[in-house]
């Protein structure tokens, strides 16, 4: 199948990411060469994906594997299952890859997948079958050298065991690097289903400690309640930041109290989603957005914060659990009115971060604890955080408001990385 070159550049998170990436080679005086290198993605991947459904009927699904760039080392990012999955935004969260890999000085470069399907329309051996064909489409492309999938939104450790026994079957041996965020009795690594959210939660504590706040009296409101957004709860809450909104794609709840999130773990877990949770107010997904909380925590899908809605935000903090939660028009008009983002690349990047360990555990054939997991996590996000807030002082920008805008720094210090080592490859002059 083809597509039209059109099709990545019309989509609007890829023209976000654009604009950004953009903006910060203009803030840094990038090369024009490495500019033009990263404006596409070096490699896109679409397949068709037959299924023999449980009625006996074939139907055919869309996949995408987008490798943005891989100067920095193997292509590295997640697969997702998702009605909205397309060419466009799957481009765009593979160049967001490429960023938060240099950023964060992992030897990775930027990738991602995904299969336009509702999850929750299939049954378990439907998805399983789905998955191995994909897995099979794309395996002359993906390898522990070449690049590494991992779960994303709508996709988790079971379908990358699926991912990895179809690859080594096809390889003819076991390859347990190909993909991270597996299982963990089949070379996962302890620490990665909690990886992401623990990340958000260490610099959520970073953001608050600049703002003279600490995060055991701070209240937050995080947006979704899957892999990132539940265990980011978890994290703060044992941190003792009081948690009191909640929501997932059936809408949310808020207690101003405090929510008990092992309470709601077990609702969910009996009732799938959070819909109906007998203990705290209902709320809309665009109430949830406009509380009034130290810190709110977009853990769901892109765009969620945008031009509608950026003047009721009254939250003086957002740390982007999500990709791309944020508009750059959103974006800007809240660093404008002293509003401090803790932008994706940084903040997400625990998950990254933990499978980078998963997979130098695979190959090394050496497991790790969970404490030392943890440890280095906290030492490369707590590093990350410095080095971005020390970009934006060393490089500062125009924003009008009580702090620097910490998207650009991070976009300008990934940047910076990237641009030295396409000089060194020769990639650029
Ligand atoms: P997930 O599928 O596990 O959870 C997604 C959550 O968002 C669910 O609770 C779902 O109900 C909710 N949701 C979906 N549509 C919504 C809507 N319209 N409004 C409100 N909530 C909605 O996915 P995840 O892995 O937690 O990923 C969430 C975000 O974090 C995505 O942007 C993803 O790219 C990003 N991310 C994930 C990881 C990871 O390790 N999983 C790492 C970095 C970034």
């Amino acid at each position: 199948m083809t597509y039209s070159e059109d099709e990545i550049l019309k989509n609007p998170l890829y023209q976000s990411v654009l604009y950004e990436l953009e903006k910060a080679g203009k803030h840094i005086g990038i090369n024009r060469n490495v500019m033009e290198r990263l404006k596409l993605p070096r490699r896109s991947i679409r397949v068709s994906i037959p299924v023999r459904m449980d009625n006996d009927r074939v139907q055919v699904f869309n996949g995408y594997r987008v490798q943005h760039n891989h100067t920095l080392g193997p292509f590295k990012g997640g697969i997702r299952y998702h009605p909205g999955v397309n060419i466009g935004e799957v481009a765009a969260l593979a160049a967001l890859m490429t960023y938060k890999n240099s950023l964060l000085n992992l030897p990775l470069g930027g990738a991602k997948g995904g299969v336009q399907l509702d999850p929750s329309a299939l049954s378990k051996a439907e998805l399983e079958a789905l998955t191995r064909r994909f897995t099979s489409e794309l395996s002359p492309f993906i390898g522990p050298d070449k690049d590494i999938p991992a779960p994303d939104v709508g996709t988790n450790s079971e379908t990358m065991a699926w991912m990895l026994d179809t690859f080594s079957l096809e390889s003819g041996f076991s390859q347990t690097g190909v993909v991270t965020g597996k299982p963990v009795e089949i070379g996962g690594s302890k620490g990665r289903s909690c990886a992401t959210g623990l990340g958000v939660v260490y610099i959520l504590e970073k953001s608050l400690e600049v703002q003279n706040k600490n995060i055991s009296e701070a209240t937050i409101a995080v947006q979704g309640f899957g892999k990132v957004g539940l265990h980011a709860c978890v994290e703060a809450h044992a941190m003792g930041a009081r948690i009191v909104a909640v929501s997932d794609r059936s809408g949310g709840v808020y207690n101003p109290k405090g929510l008990n999130v092992t309470d709601l773990i077990n609702y969910v877990g009996a009732n799938r989603l959070i819909k109906g949770y007998p203990k705290a107010k209902s709320i809309s997904n665009e109430d949830l957005l406009a509380l009034e909380v130290d810190a709110l925590i977009p853990c769901a899908l892109d765009g969620v914060i945008n031009s509608k809605n950026m003047k009721s935000i009254r939250a003086p903090l957002i740390v982007e659990g999500a990709n791309g939660p944020t508009t750059p028009e959103a974006g800007e008009y809240l660093v404008n009115n002293d509003v401090l983002i803790a932008p994706d690349i940084l903040a997400n990047g625990g998950g990254v971060v933990v499978s980078y360990f998963e997979w130098v555990q695979d190959i090394g054939w050496l497991f790790w604890t969970e404490k030392q997991v943890r440890d280095k996590l906290k030492d490369v996000m707590y590093s990350s955080f410095e080095k971005v807030w020390n970009f934006a002082e060393d490089y500062p920008d125009k924003t009008k408001g009580k702090y620097k805008d910490l998207r650009l720094a991070a976009m300008g210090a990934s940047l910076m990385r990237l641009e030295k080592a396409m000089k060194l490859r020769g990639q650029a002059w």
